[in-house]
């Protein structure tokens, strides 16, 4: 059973996901927490509730999803999985700081690459990893098909989907992302996104104004 706690960081009201099940084996997905008392907040989470953090597990780099990824990697010395095509995206995040007027980003270097057709196991858990690309080159999404749900990352929102109006983004294969990955999964499954509340796949299928028709 993967127990699953969502965190609301930064100004850009970024959902950090902890993922855990019986064992405590736990994993962090996109860590966005960037004040001081944020990335306590976490951490104060994983003690309270004696958890063994296994990995960090990046959906994709931008900055609003890699504040906290030096300070995880450090205080839990773990490594950092992420997809290689995104790797032009993680190296361009101190620059978009700066753009952004924000200070305390810490850089960070992965030490692993995933890809789809992968899965990632913690504790008893699994996730299947999917490519997803469109709102990042590198963006992948992780799949628990017992529990039904999918960490999502910026591809699909309830009622609304990823920008693309960023650097190294394509609209045309965000929608194909979300029409043949997204969307050929089961209507039940819930979407737990990079911002915003969760959704499920019938649910965006049904009300998205981007896909209805
Ligand atoms: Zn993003
Ligand atoms: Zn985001």
């Amino acid at each position: 059973m993967i127990n699953i706690h969502c965190f609301t960081f930064s100004p850009f009201a970024e959902n950090t996901y902890l993922l855990y099940d019986e064992t405590g084996a736990c994993v962090v997905i996109d860590p966005g927490c960037l004040a001081q008392s944020e990335k306590e907040t976490l951490s104060d989470f994983i003690r309270d509730h004696k958890l063994e953090v296994k990995a960090l597990l990046q959906t994709h780099t931008h900055l609003d999803h890699v504040f906290g990824s030096a300070y995880i990697k450090r205080k839990f010395s773990v490594k950092m999985y992420m997809h290689r095509l995104d790797l032009p995206v993680l190296a361009d995040v101190e620059s978009r700081c700066r753009l952004w007027g924000i200070g305390g980003y810490e850089p960070v270097e992965p030490d692993e690459f995933l890809e789809e057709g992968q899965s990632f196991t913690f504790g008893n858990s699994s996730l299947e990893i999917i490519h997803v690309p469109g709102h990042a080159p590198g963006h992948i999404a992780f799949i628990s098909h017992n529990e039904r749900f999918i960490i999502g990352g910026d591809c699909l929102f309830r009622r609304s989907i990823g920008r693309t109006d960023f650097p190294l983004c394509s609209h045309e294969d965000l929608m194909n992302s979300i029409r043949t990955k997204f969307f050929t999964l089961p209507d039940d499954y819930i979407v737990y996104a990079g911002h915003m509340d969760p959704t499920t796949i019938g649910e965006e299928k049904k009300f998205n104004p981007f896909f209805r028709n």
